[in-house]
């Protein structure tokens, strides 16, 4: 008898999953609270040991038509010297740029719109031996097999299961905006450039679009500037190396937006029972090494491989916690080190951590990112 499993939240994570668990013969329901299905938000970068499994699910090509492959990143000084510059070519699968809604319609069109639920508030679930069943705001119970909570940062899945805790703020905030392409700009070349306890990211990503993100050190909740979000960066990043004020200019005011830098600590257990956690529920990262949806697709990859391997579903879930936790904490660890050292602000820091950073990317250009990008599920 095909298994039934509900997923909580339609985000990249929950797709991800409904394409990976149809896959491995589940029947889904992906249950979205918003009226309707769509992701927002700027660009976003697909690295290969997400890319190596998008290929699998047959969604890498629609990508590639879409986005823009990465061949190179550069890491650069606030006046345009080169720190380092790491080839991304040679992998099985490319790294790429794409629009964060081109991801999500791509792994839509893998599934049957009957499966793309929305107006489906989780409210709770009650766990029971053989069946779990999952409370949505309006009185609508429905009894599934297992339930997946997918539904972000502040999961009520992951709530109910382990208390509200609230996210960690990590001392920056992050603008992204998109602009349209600029004379000069190679193509697939990424770019990050650290300043003193600011940086500014540059992700060509297709469609003559650039993605760019910008960070700064400052308390949790700042509001905005009252001069408006792209007066204060263009403030903020003035005498910086091109074309970086150029694209600052080149951008609406209303497509910047601005999130604080938030992570949580590793959990020790994820589910219970017929219900587990996936993606930013689990594991929310700071974008540091754009990982955060990367890992959401590893893990979908790796809970339709365990639920598919056994019939019990509360061992299958408890089995791909124990694969995922070590490997998302890792990465989480990982980018929230690297935001750190990029936000240091004291110049004579800043200096020596350029030099430092030069020296190491230079004796071992892939040492510190294989163990990230050659990974495979
Ligand atoms: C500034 C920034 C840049 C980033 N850049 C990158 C990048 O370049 N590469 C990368 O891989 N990652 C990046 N990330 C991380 C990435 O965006 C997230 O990790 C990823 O989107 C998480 O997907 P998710 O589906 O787990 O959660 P979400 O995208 O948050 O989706 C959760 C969904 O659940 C729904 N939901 C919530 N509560 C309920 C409920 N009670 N009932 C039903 N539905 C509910 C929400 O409406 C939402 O649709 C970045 C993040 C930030 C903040």
């Amino acid at each position: 008898m095909t298994r039934k499993l509900i997923i909580a939240g339609g985000g990249i994570g929950g797709l991800a999953a409904a394409v990976a668990l149809r896959r491995a013969g589940f029947e889904v329901a992906v249950c979205e609270r918003a009226a309707a299905y769509r992701e927002t938000g700027a660009g976003m970068s697909l690295w290969p040991n997400a890319t190596r499994v998008l290929e699998a699910w047959g969604v890498l090509g629609a990508l590639l038509e879409r986005g823009e492959p990465v061949t190179r990143f550069n890491l650069r000084s606030a006046r345009g010297g080169l720190i380092s510059g790491l080839s991304m070519e040679g992998f099985s699968t490319p790294a790429l740029c794409i629009h964060r809604t081109d991801l999500h319609r791509a792994l839509r069109e893998q599934l049957p719109a009957d499966c793309l639920l929305s107006d489906r508030r989780l409210e709770g679930f009650d766990g029971h031996e053989r069946s779990v069943v999952v409370r949505f705001s309006g009185g609508r119970d429905v009894e599934a097999d297992g339930l997946v909570g997918a539904d972000g940062i502040h999961s009520t899945v992951r709530s109910q299961i382990h208390g509200v805790q609230e996210p960690v703020y990590r001392g920056y905030c992050i603008w992204r905006g998109i602009a349209p392409e600029i004379p000069g700009l190679e193509k697939g070349h990424i770019s990050e450039t650290w300043g003193s306890g600011q940086r500014f990211g540059i992700l060509p990503m297709g469609q003559g679009l650039i993605c760019w993100y910008a960070t700064r050190n400052c308390g949790p909740d700042t509001s905005d500037s009252p001069a408006g979000r792209k007066a204060e960066v263009r403030d903020l990043f003035r005498d910086w190396h091109g074309p970086i004020p150029q694209l600052i200019e080149a951008t609406p005011e209303g497509d910047i937006i601005r999130n604080d830098a938030r992570d949580r600590a590793p959990l020790r257990t994820w589910g219970k029972g017929r219900v587990t956690l996936l993606g930013d529920a689990a594991h929310p990262i700071t974008p540091n090494v754009g990982q955060g949806a990367c890992m959401a697709i590893e893990d979908a990859a790796c809970l339709a491989k365990c639920a598919s391997r056994t019939a019990d579903l509360a061992a299958a879930f408890r089995d791909y916690e124990d694969l995922r936790r070590p490997r998302t904490a890792f990465i989480a660890r990982q980018s929230r080190r690297i935001g750190a050292i990029g936000q240091w602000e004291r110049p004579w820091i800043v200096r020596g951590r350029d030099l430092v950073t030069r020296v190491v990317l230079a004796c071992s250009p892939h040492l510190r990112f294989n163990p990230i990008y050659a990974y495979e599920v």
